[in-house]
């Protein structure tokens, strides 16, 4: 496996390879790598890529200020040995100042499925997701790129960001990875003590009890995360292309939850 840490010889390598007639496969992540970061591996394997550069970038431009962004868990060697084990070929260590030149002043503002959710939450996060993503299609030459369903309204404006922008390649979006407790895995999970990782199983099982029964009220999500003790961001029920907010649970619909337990805030969806 190829380890990059200069953003100019990355571009170089992907695209000869890409003039070699290699099929390109990036997978951007934040690093920390768990079984979610894996299964994006795993889906550009199985999407028959020959080449799978996996970008580990903890992106100061993408945190707000008073977020977690100083203390966000970094470990590269593992996040090395898991790719490598994953069948990743490549992998991209930039730092935040080979990323960001003196005076880097272009950044790329989406500016309708950003609105709500966490992009009214946490502003200025997305112009940070979609200027680095940008960067990095720039220099991986991707064929395609997988996203994690994770992130839902991540993935929609990246969908959205390649389509209005022209860039020629494909978006895949990979299933939520769980836990076997049916907390979904994120890097920031580490942040929490069993305790407080028990009480945060209130968010899968209340969507997995709402996508159930989707006659319930999402009034009933919001009780539920507040009796296990978490602070409620929110909890939207969205169309799934345009994220704007819908009455009625149904087909098309993505129920969206971010709550804190304790100090972090976490993420959660899932599509009726
Ligand atoms: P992050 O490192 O948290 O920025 O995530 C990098 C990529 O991995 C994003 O596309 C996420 O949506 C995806 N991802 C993170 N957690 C999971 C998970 N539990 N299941 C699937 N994909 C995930």
């Amino acid at each position: 496996m190829k380890t990059f840490k200069d953003p100019k010889k990355l571009q170089k390598w992907a695209a000869l390879r890409k003039r070699e007639g290699a099929k390109i496969a990036l997978v951007p992540t934040m690093g920390y790598l768990h079984e979610g970061h894996l299964s994006l591996i795993a889906k550009a394997k199985a999407m028959k890529a020959d080449e799978i550069i996996v970008s580990v970038f903890v992106n100061p431009v993408q945190f707000c200020p008073g977020e977690d962004y100083e203390k966000y868990p970094r470990d590269e060697k593992a996040d090395y040995e898991k790719c490598k084990a994953a069948g990743a070929t490549a992998i991209f260590f930039p730092t935040p100042a080979n990323m960001y030149l003196e005076n880097h002043s272009v950044y790329i503002n989406e500016e309708q499925l950003s609105q709500g959710l966490c992009g009214a939450r946490r502003p200025g996060h997305f112009r940070g997701v979609c200027t680095v993503v940008a960067k990095l299609f720039n220099l991986a030459h991707p064929d395609f790129a997988v996203f994690g369903q994770k992130d839902f309204q991540q993935a929609q404006i990246i969908k959205r960001m390649v389509r209005d922008l022209n860039f020629d390649l494909d978006i895949v979006v990979a299933p939520i990875v769980r836990e076997k407790s049916g907390l979904a895995r994120s890097s920031r999970n580490t942040y929490l003590s069993d305790e407080e990782k028990t009480r945060a199983l209130a968010i899968s099982r209340s969507l997995k009890e709402l996508k159930a029964n989707p006659a319930q009220r999402l009034s009933s999500v919001v009780k539920k995360l507040t009796q296990a003790g978490l602070k409620v961001d929110y909890v939207e029920a969205v169309d799934v292309e345009t994220l704007k907010p819908v009455k009625k649970l149904g087909k098309g619909v993505a129920v969206l939850v971010a709550a804190y337990c304790g100090k972090t805030r976490l993420i959660d969806n899932i599509v009726i």
